[in-house]
């Protein structure tokens, strides 16, 4: 599942980078025909490719830098999943991180306490509470 999320992501930062190189090669090109137009003589044109050359590579570098955000902040929730294992004679409870072939009421290695059988009681997703972002 998560594997597929991940690929899913950087298919859409791809396909951003795409996009953003495009408009960033465009306004290159605007910019250089501006300095063209204003060597013909053609100031006004000149002006207005100036214009939608910088406001292109403007636009293209925030985005850039939007998507990194967003990429960066997806890696951080991921949420991880955690076991509790107990003992159901003398109480003893530990947590720990999720292994492959976990499951509820699993028999586990022997109590540090006292020897006895110990069991898997839950398996659960660990929420974090959202921590405020800052900005947009
Ligand atoms: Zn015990």
């Amino acid at each position: 599942m998560s594997e597929n999320s991940s690929a899913a992501t950087t298919k859409i930062s791809t396909y951003l980078m795409m996009i953003v190189l495009i408009v960033l090669a465009l306004s290159v090109v605007a910019l250089m025909l501006s300095v063209n137009a204003f060597i013909v003589g053609n100031e006004m044109v000149a002006g207005y490719l100036l214009l939608i050359g910088f406001i292109a590579m403007a636009l293209s570098v925030y985005v850039l830098l939007q998507s990194r955000k967003r990429i960066a902040s997806m890696k951080i929730e991921a949420p991880k999943v955690m076991t509790t294992v107990e003992c159901k004679k003398c109480g003893f409870k530990s947590v720990r991180e999720f292994q492959r072939g976990d499951f509820v009421f699993k028999d586990l290695d022997t109590c540090q306490k006292c020897n006895d059988k110990m069991i898997i009681t839950a398996i659960y997703k660990e929420v974090k509470e959202k921590e405020k972002t800052y900005g947009v």
